[in-house]
């Protein structure tokens, strides 16, 4: 299936991104998917072609890469790659995660840094957009392989972040123990008790009620406004969720409390079925507490499945959640879900689903919510983590809850009105490319050449 062919106005810009970025596939990936959209927007807004704010914005403000030396618990020493990509500063300082993962490497920083920044203007928070991480394996580390590997990447990082600067958080790989180890050392060698440097911290040190749990929540509440708006819901939907992480964990939480019914999870290595419905305690106990694999997860439960090497999307579904990592639904998966009756597709994964499974979604008019929308509730509670920092303060779980669903309803009403107005109603797609990317350029506009 060829992709789509982008606009005239667009396509040299993006040429230029392929020849100054060459073999940064996901970078690319990423920048054509937003490309795709922005024709008709520069025929609304010569200024923003005058001004060449898409050239702009495809180009980081700064990029930093940096060595990672640490001992493992043999006295071995071990070299990693740590990296920082501050992307775009428009809408405040930089925010995004930080990636641990052996697979990490620029072009992967770079795709997550640059969908960054137009799912943090989704969010309608005073956050820029940047991303982070090493290429790091956590899988199999000890407590203190992990604390020696936090406090190396900090002891470089810590000069170029600051709660009005650069203000990371986790994504895979790191959770509230690495980001524990990572504020411990920054304050250590700052001397300053600097709480909105890092969001996801601990409860008792300045984290957010809610943080842990925004990312699959709010994926949640986007989805259920998409079937709200095809009027539906979702009860008594059977919904699989890929991953079993911290997205995919509250996710499968949020969508049970919702009344849908999730039978199948996965991990790198296999997928789980449990055609009566997952046991959440049983994942959480696994996953956040004895950080074992998904695979005994059957121990517990001998009426489920485990696959082996299986592939998730084959098990039929009315709402799938990709909740692990990018392109993990292709074209082939994508007909597979739409032939089996899947509905409603949302994205708590960054970039989860491949161009051509894009186009099987949107050539189906399923509701297809695209991470950057679906997905931003984290960084958004992120800010929101920021916000009670900066007035020393701590607000109740229902509170925060009640903001982070506002702010998904949000996010789902801009999309959808941006894509009626564009002349693609439903294509949300179009929405949050478009809905994200107008607040970024207006303010790169008002900031001058720079
Ligand atoms: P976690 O590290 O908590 O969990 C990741 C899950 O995905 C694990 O089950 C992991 O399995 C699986 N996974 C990772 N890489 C692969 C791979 N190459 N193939 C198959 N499965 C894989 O990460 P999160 O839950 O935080 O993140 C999941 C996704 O959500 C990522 O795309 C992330 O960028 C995105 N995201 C996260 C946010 C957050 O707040 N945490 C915010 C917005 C987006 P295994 O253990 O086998 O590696």
């Amino acid at each position: 299936m060829s992709p789509q062919l982008l606009d005239d106005k667009v396509e040299p810009i993006y040429q230029e991104v392929l020849r100054r970025n060459p073999g940064e596939v996901e970078f690319h990936q990423a920048v054509r998917e937003v490309l795709e959209s922005l024709g008709p927007v520069l025929v609304k807004h010569p200024e923003y072609k005058e001004r060449k704010i898409i050239e702009r914005i495809c180009e980081p403000e700064r990029q930093i890469i940096f060595r990672v030396p640490w001992q493992d618990d043999k006295g071995q020493v071990q070299i990693n790659r740590g990296f920082r990509v501050e992307f775009n500063s428009a809408l405040g300082p930089y925010k995004g995660g930080l990636r641990f993962h052996p697979s990490v490497y620029l072009g992967i920083i770079k795709f997550l840094g640059f969908e960054q920044i137009f799912k943090n203007s989704l969010t309608g928070m005073p956050i820029g957009g940047g991303k982070g991480g090493s290429d790091f394996d956590p899988k199999g580390r000890s407590d203190d392989e992990i604390m020696r590997f936090c406090q190396s990447f900090m002891t470089e990082l810590y000069r170029h972040i600051g709660e009005h600067t650069d203000v990371p958080a986790g994504d895979i790989g790191v959770g509230g123990r690495e980001i524990g180890y990572m504020f411990g050392q920054y304050k250590r060698i700052t001397n300053r008790y600097e709480a909105g440097v890092l969001t996801g911290k601990g409860l008792h040190y300045g984290g957010s009620l809610v943080r842990t749990e925004a990312t699959g929540y709010g994926a949640t509440f986007f989805v259920h406004e998409m079937l709200k708006a095809k009027g539906q819901s979702f009860d008594g939907k059977i919904c699989t969720v890929s991953g079993s992480g911290n997205v995919a964990i509250y996710t499968i939480e949020k969508i049970r409390e919702l009344g849908g019914k999730c039978v199948a999870c996965s991990d790198s290595n296999g997928v789980i079925y449990h055609e009566k419905g997952l046991d959440l305690d049983l994942i959480k106990q696994l996953k956040e507490v004895e950080r074992r694999r998904i695979k005994d997860y059957v121990d517990y439960h001998k009426d489920a499945k485990y696959i082996n090497n299986g592939n998730i999307w084959e098990i039929p579904c009315q709402v799938a959640m990709p909740s692990a990592t990018q392109n993990e639904i292709n074209g082939k998966d994508a007909q597979t879900l739409v032939k089996n009756g899947c509905i409603a597709v949302g994205e708590g994964a960054n970039m989860p689903t491949t161009p051509e499974g894009v186009k099987v979604f949107l050539e189906a008019k399923i509701a297809y919510g695209p991470g950057k929308a679906a997905n931003a509730g984290g960084v958004a509670t992120s800010a929101l983590e920021m916000q009670q920092n900066a007035c020393r303060d701590s607000w109740t779980f229902d509170y925060t809850e009640k903001k982070l669903e506002e702010i998904m309803i949000n996010i789902h009403s801009l999309c959808y009105e941006i894509a009626d107005e564009y002349g693609c109603p439903g294509n949300y797609v179009v929405g949050a490319n478009i809905g994200g990317f107008i607040k970024v350029a207006n303010a790169m506009v008002a900031h001058g050449l720079i």
